[in-house]
């Protein structure tokens, strides 16, 4: 049997990206605002200084304004939720985004509800998980969408086109990535099946799938023997295992080279799901700035998003009672 088409995510968030770029030209050239993302870390946890910095660099990249905000370990609760305020109220500012992991004496779910869910490129709010879940199949998605998620509805829609009728199996229940990911695909009208710690007979179940989503936290865990022949296999883990020589590179959740032979598309870790969460944070900020402007979606310039991932022009006019800045209609501008 042939081996696997891998997925190349590096090239289509790179696509992604450019079509971002061009869509922030057009936004400002009609008038509307400079994205702005306001990118804020508390302490100085070396990876998410790494993460935060090339999240700033790469909205710059983009024509986007990036407001940093780098805050001590020693920060209270109160001074993060009084800056995320000044956040929700600056014009300027159409996407916060508060790196994650946050010191242990701040709640987390506390400063998630505080950002103004219109801002929250993250899509982590409740008020945005809970439009993810109850958005029926094709509606566009006028609201954000968690990143890493958006990212392989992006890539399986980009690789398959439509995703109806196919059973799907999503190995994780996070609400980070697991679930968000259950949610897309039941709207992209897969069969889907949420699959966890708890599930019975694994192997069996995910050989049942036409797509196998695998986002678990443990290297190399699904066994080739396990992939229906022919699949789609999406790898969102990311570890890092100990090898010979002191190496230690990054492995995804699925054991590669036994997949490799019987997957019908797979995606290389890295280099697969990686690239498109960072280039999904740029398509909601972008998509953030243009809401509040009012413009909408212009068909020439807009990516060309898969179905139902894309919004229509009746997002235009639709009520916002979600935004922390009370019930408002969105002007009816635009081309
Ligand atoms: P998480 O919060 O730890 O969730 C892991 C999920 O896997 C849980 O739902 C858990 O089930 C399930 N699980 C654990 N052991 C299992 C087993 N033996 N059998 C079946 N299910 C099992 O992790 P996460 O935040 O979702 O992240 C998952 C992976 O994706 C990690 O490797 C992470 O680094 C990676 N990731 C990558 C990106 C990216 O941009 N590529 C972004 C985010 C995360 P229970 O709910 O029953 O505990």
């Amino acid at each position: 049997m042939a081996e696997a088409k891998l997925i190349d995510g590096k090239a289509l968030a790179a696509g992604l990206r450019q079509r971002v770029g061009k869509g922030v030209t057009y936004l400002i050239a009609n008038g509307g605002p400079t994205p702005g993302l306001a990118t804020v870390l508390v302490g100085a946890d070396p990876a998410s200084q790494v993460y935060v910095r090339s999240k700033g660099k790469l909205a710059a990249e983009l024509g986007m304004v990036n407001f940093d905000h780098r805050l001590s370990e020693q920060t209270s609760e109160a001074e993060l939720l009084a800056l995320i305020d000044e956040l929700n109220d600056d014009a300027r500012v159409h996407g916060i985004l508060v790196q994650l992991p946050l010191p242990k004496h701040i709640d987390t779910a506390h400063v998630l509800l505080a950002v103004d869910p219109a801002k929250d490129v993250d899509g982590f709010h409740p008020l945005n998980v809970g439009r993810l879940g109850s958005s029926a199949p094709g509606a566009p998605l006028d609201f954000p969408v968690p990143c890493t998620p958006l990212g392989v509805s992006m890539l399986l829609h980009e690789t398959l086109g439509s995703l109806t009728g196919r059973h799907a199996v999503v190995i994780g229940r996070s609400n980070l990535v697991g679930r968000p990911v259950a949610q897309l695909l039941l709207r992209a009208d897969c069969t889907v099946t949420s699959a966890h710690s708890r599930t019975r007979d694994l192997p069996a179940l995910c050989r049942q799938a036409d797509i196998l989503v695998a986002a678990i936290g443990r290297p190399q865990f699904v066994r080739g023997r396990w992939i229906k022949p022919g699949a789609s296999v999406i790898d969102v883990g990311i570890n890092r295992i100990l090898a010979e020589e002191g190496m230690s590179p990054l492995v995804g959740d699925v054991a590669f080279a036994e997949a490799l032979p019987v997957a019908g598309h797979l995606t290389p870790v890295p280099g697969g799901v990686g690239p498109m969460t960072v280039a999904c944070l740029m398509f909601n900020t972008w998509q953030a700035a243009r809401r509040s402007s009012g413009l909408a979606v212009n068909a020439a310039e807009q990516p060309h998003l898969p179905v139902g991932l894309g919004e229509s022009a009746k997002g235009k006019g639709a009520i916002r009672p979600w935004s922390n800045h009370g019930v408002r209609l969105e002007p009816a501008g635009g081309q």
